[in-house]
């Protein structure tokens, strides 16, 4: 199994693999960020991606690196 998935906030560059994506059956995971930034073009694109089969979901508010927020060290 492979996972796919993009983060941030390309949204017009998502939208314009979606008719690849359809062609080929392939369906990805999108992490959208600045949400505040996002234009009605922008969330019609991504209730098109949704729409396709993809997941939209939130992305967090930084790139924190996983060993800042948590010990790993005895998991
Ligand atoms: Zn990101």
């Amino acid at each position: 199994m492979i996972l796919l998935t993009f983060d941030d906030c390309r949204i017009l560059d998502w939208a314009s693999l979606l008719p690849i994506m359809l062609r080929s059956g392939v369906r990805a995971t999108f992490y959208v960020s600045n949400q505040a930034t996002i234009d009605s073009d922008g969330w019609a694109r991504l209730s098109d991606l949704r729409a396709a089969g993809n997941s939209i979901q939130y992305h967090g508010l930084n790139h924190v690196y996983a060993e800042q927020v948590r010990d790993w060290t005895n998991t």
